[in-house]
């Protein structure tokens, strides 16, 4: 008897587990565009381009490798609104022995998918996620009786396990497992960065743009300019240009900040991993093959697999143990509202004015941008977990809930209490002019504090130290910046604290 399967828009890979076994001649693959998946946040543009174009070529591809599939195209009048409306009706008309998925990234569909086979009244087998390099109870299993979780450590284990940039002998090739204090150079425009990966759109994409354009028109960002990948040959591509033309340099300026470069030596790789186009141990596997071959050095080949096999691994773990409280977590107790610019970039801040700009055409913005000036702010002001989350949801073309929400509820806003980072990662405007040149071009001045043409942010960094004095002061990492804190004169302590409660009063009007 035949198997319903059903593939999601983030799982379109060749080798999804919900495929193994499965009988080209008998089963039937579901693949759905459905308004609730694209509408649950106001997705970028480019972001639902990316997936339903991505869709439409895989479902292709597997109709000419001899597949039944249906697709549900997309439609704001389609009478099946939501994934489990489609499946219904495919079951009713298949009769199928069983629903087969493979596990999805997200709780709030995990929970529907969970109750599918009591409402749907036929077995529903939901598969792991084998492109995880950890299963969910290898993470569990490592995180049990530990207090607090260092990603460090849990990427040491996933490099034995699967032997990238290790030596026969069982040690880290290089001699150190990690070479971060390498990879803080400023980037100075040279060398040059590398012209970004593109492809032009085929009809499917143009058709894809169309409707986007007509039916998400008041949906973040814009269809124009449109060049990623929608299919695994294309990100096959983009991973081989970036490991011939961007590589070399990614570890050297990992965390440099440029006014006019948005890509600089960053893979742009996340949007393909993340839908199922690219595999994440192929990525780490390509990458260390070019340091085995003398084409990038370590430091950038390090810190290059420490970001999948460590970071993108450890942030999955953490979002599974940790759901759904995780998403409710404020241990700040912040309360302010997301400031409108957020959406618009009009900010005479340059570095936020020029992140947001970028995410605004590009879907994109690299992490050190995420990091320290969007999240770094956010944190600073005290914005609401939830408000700054939706919207680091809704502008990027890799965000899906599991790698978005301990990014930035735990790693920005440190809204979990330091259960995923040790210290927050709050800077002043020293910081962001020291990665990047910025400063130079703002109507702020970076070295000044308390004026009214001082850079917000330095006012702001202290104003938040002075007000989390109790959650940090006990914080070993966080010693100096109190004893700093402590070591200015009272007067000069006022004016700062004066000036930041002014900016956070204005806060629309930076
Ligand atoms: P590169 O700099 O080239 O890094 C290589 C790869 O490493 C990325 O493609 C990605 O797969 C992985 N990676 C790097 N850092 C992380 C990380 N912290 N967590 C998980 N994977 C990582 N990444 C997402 O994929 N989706 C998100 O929604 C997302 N939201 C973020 C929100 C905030 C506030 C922050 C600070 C980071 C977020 N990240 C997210 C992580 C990281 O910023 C992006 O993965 C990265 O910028 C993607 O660009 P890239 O492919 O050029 O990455
Ligand atoms: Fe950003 Fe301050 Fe520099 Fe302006 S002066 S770019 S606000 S850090």
């Amino acid at each position: 008897m035949a198997n319903l399967i059903l593939i999601l828009g983030d799982q379109l890979t060749r080798d999804i587990s919900a495929l193994d076994n499965a009988d080209r001649n008998q089963d039937l693959v579901v693949i759905a565009e459905v308004h609730d998946e694209a509408s649950y946040t106001n997705h970028h543009k480019k972001k639902i381009v990316l997936l339903f174009s991505a869709m439409r070529h895989f479902a292709q591809q597997l109709r000419d490798e001899g597949w039944q599939v249906h697709y549900q195209s997309y439609h704001p009048d389609n009478e099946h609104q939501n994934l489990e409306a489609v499946v219904a009706e495919q079951v009713q008309q298949l009769n199928p022995a069983k629903v087969i998925t493979t596990e999805c990234g997200e709780w709030r569909l995990h929970e529907q998918i969970s109750q599918w086979h009591e409402r749907l009244g036929v077995p529903v087998e939901i598969r792991s996620d084998a492109r995880f390099i950890a299963t969910k109870k290898e993470f569990t299993d490592w995180a049990e009786g530990r207090k607090q979780l260092r990603m460090e450590f849990f990427y040491r284990e996933m490099r034995r396990k699967t032997g990238l940039l290790m030596t026969s002998d069982g040690g880290p090739e290089g001699g150190r497992w990690n070479f971060d204090a390498d990879n803080r150079k400023k980037w100075t425009g040279k060398p040059p960065a590398p012209a970004t990966f593109r492809v032009e759109p085929d009809s499917i994409t143009r058709e894809v743009i169309e409707l986007v354009d007509e039916h998400f028109a008041d949906y973040f960002g814009t269809s124009e300019d449109f060049h990623f990948a929608v299919t695994a040959d294309d990100a096959q591509a983009a991973l081989a240009h970036f490991i011939d033309f961007a590589l070399p340099c990614f570890g050297d300026f990992q965390d440099a900040i440029s006014d006019n470069e948005d890509w600089l030596f960053h893979s742009i790789l996340s949007p393909y991993i993340n839908c199922g186009l690219l595999e994440p141990i192929a990525v780490c596997e390509a990458a260390a093959q070019a340091w085995y071959d003398g084409r990038a050095p370590i430091n950038a080949v390090e810190g290059f697999v420490r970001q999948i096999l460590g970071w993108r691994e450890f942030v999955r773990g953490i979002y599974w143990l940790n759901m759904p409280g995780y998403a409710k977590e404020n241990r700040l107790g912040n309360t302010r509202a997301l400031p409108g610019f957020y959406w618009t970039g009009n900010t005479k801040m340059r570095c936020m004015h020029k992140a947001i700009d970028a995410t605004r055409r590009n879907a994109y913005a690299h992490h050190i941008q995420r990091l320290m000036v969007t999240g770094n702010f956010a944190l600073l002001t005290g914005i609401k977990p939830e408000e700054i989350c939706d919207w680091y949801l809704a502008v990027y073309a890799d965000a899906y809930d599991w790698v978005e929400l301990p990014n930035v509820l735990g790693m920005v806003m440190h809204a979990d209490g330091g259960y995923l980072g040790s210290k927050p990662y709050a800077a002043s405007g020293k910081y962001i002019q020291r990665q990047s040149n910025h400063c130079a071009n703002c109507h702020y001045n970076v070295n000044k504090s308390t004026e009214q043409d001082a850079c917000p942010f330095n006012a702001l960094y202290w104003h938040f130290i002075h007000r989390h004095r109790d959650n940090f002061v006990n914080n070993p990492r966080m010693g100096m910046m109190y004893r700093n804190w402590e070591k200015q004169k009272p007067e000069q302590r006022d004016a700062l604290l004066h000036r930041a409660e002014d900016l956070l009063a204005h806060i629309e009007c930076l």
